[in-house]
């Protein structure tokens, strides 16, 4: 008789994300890693500072309340109303998270039943596949298609059947920079209204946004009540190994995704709410700065990239740059990324690993660009070799 697998049914095919095995890859190798998106210089002294001070006051040393600590769900919901006119009771409408990623599986997990069937945007940030499949539900991928990335919308209506119970919408989105514009914004929310849809939205890159701003489906008549809004710390202050995420929305939405999350970690990052509490009070200036920093580098990396030869698609948002390999007489993303620490010394990602349909992504890699200057200009200098 054959032995039972032990990996569950649900996670098969899941395997290692790709960002473990590149940077391993870039370690080994010693090569620059424009992989994994992590800055390489940490957020806001006078943030860190907070976190000091909460863990010498002992404040956040225990366990910290389960929906997260007043005064940090008090700043999430006036950064709602200062950034994006939404109003949010902190005490029934924010919920604080193991960073997004804790929020994403809350949600799924709270509001999916077994063979509901999501539709997200493809490629998708890796960690929706795996939560849609905990959730025992099913992933039906929009495709999103170089050189523009816009989502077909007479595509994605045609993708939503009785089965459809929820969309999962990343904008800004990783990996290819799409941010959506008013009329896809409308369109969604007209056509998740019409049947009666939840909608979750990830919006980890809300304030990077280079040109028009960031604008939350959750503004848009109707999507209030249905939609849970998430984002996080790690990508706005560059604090990415805190862990400190949250999510917006109707109290009922709110107390579905608390149900779910108060038995995946309970709690977390006490002390580190307290810092982030401060962060999301900090005055305009650093959320300008930080935009205008990253706006630069992604210039540097865009033209470095093109001098190289790569075929670019410079992003609207986020810290990512997608890229076509073919100009290089490559066809394989993923043979590439194995083979680039190697040739010149610089790690990225295979874009094909976020696809249902790898096709679709074959030729596409992905690099990030919040790293220093100097990382960014030698990495360049290194990609011209090829
Ligand atoms: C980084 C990232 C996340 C995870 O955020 P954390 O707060 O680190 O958990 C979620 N979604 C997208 C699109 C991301 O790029």
């Amino acid at each position: 008789m054959e032995a039972r697998p032990l990996l569950n049914r649900r996670l098969n095919g899941l395997g290692t994300t790709i960002f473990a095995e590149m940077s391993a890859l870039a370690t080994a190798t010693g090569s620059i890693n424009l992989g994994q998106g992590f800055p390489d210089t940490d957020g806001p002294e006078e943030v860190r500072e907070a976190a000091v001070r909460a863990l010498r006051e002992g404040r956040g040393n225990q366990y910290p309340p389960g929906p997260g600590i007043p005064e940090l769900r008090t700043a999430v919901a006036e950064h709602q109303q200062r950034f994006h006119g939404l109003t949010y009771d902190p005490d029934t409408e924010v919920l604080v998270t193991a960073g997004a990623t804790e929020a994403i599986a809350a949600a799924l997990l709270a509001l999916l039943e077994p063979g509901d069937e999501v539709i997200a945007f493809e490629p998708f940030y890796d960690s929706y596949a795996a939560c849609i499949a905990m959730a025992g539900a099913v992933r039906v991928p929009l495709t999103l298609r170089p050189p523009a990335f816009r989502p077909d919308l007479d595509e994605l209506r045609a993708l939503i059947t009785p089965r459809t119970r929820l969309l999962l919408i990343n904008t800004p989105h990783n990996p290819t920079g799409l941010v959506l514009n008013a009329d896809e914004l409308r369109a969604i929310a007209e056509l998740a209204v019409e049947h009666d849809l939840l909608v979750v939205t990830d919006e980890v890159y809300e304030h990077l946004v280079f040109s028009g701003g960031h604008h939350p489906l959750a503004a848009l008549p109707g999507m209030r009540e249905r939609t849970v809004s998430i984002s996080s710390a790690g990508k706005t202050f560059s604090f990415t190994g805190w862990k400190v995420g949250w999510v917006t929305g109707s109290p009922e939405l709110v107390a579905a995704v608390r149900t779910a999350k108060q038995y995946l970690t309970y709690v977390s990052a006490g002390p580190f709410q307290y810092a982030v509490a401060e962060a999301l009070r900090l005055p305009d200036e650093y959320f300008d700065g930080f935009r205008a920093d990253l706006l630069r580098k992604r210039d540097l990396l865009a033209d470095g990239l093109a001098e190289a030869g790569f075929r670019v698609f410079v992003p609207e948002g986020t810290y990512f740059i997608t890229t076509d390999i073919t100009p290089l007489g490559e066809k394989d993303g993923a043979d590439f990324c194995r083979s680039l620490p190697e040739r010149c010394g610089v790690v990225a990602i295979p874009n094909a690993v976020f696809y249902d349909n790898t096709d679709e992504g074959r030729s596409l890699v992905r690099f990030t660009f919040c790293k220093r200057d100097q990382v960014l200009r030698e990495a360049v200098e290194r990609l011209r070799r090829l």
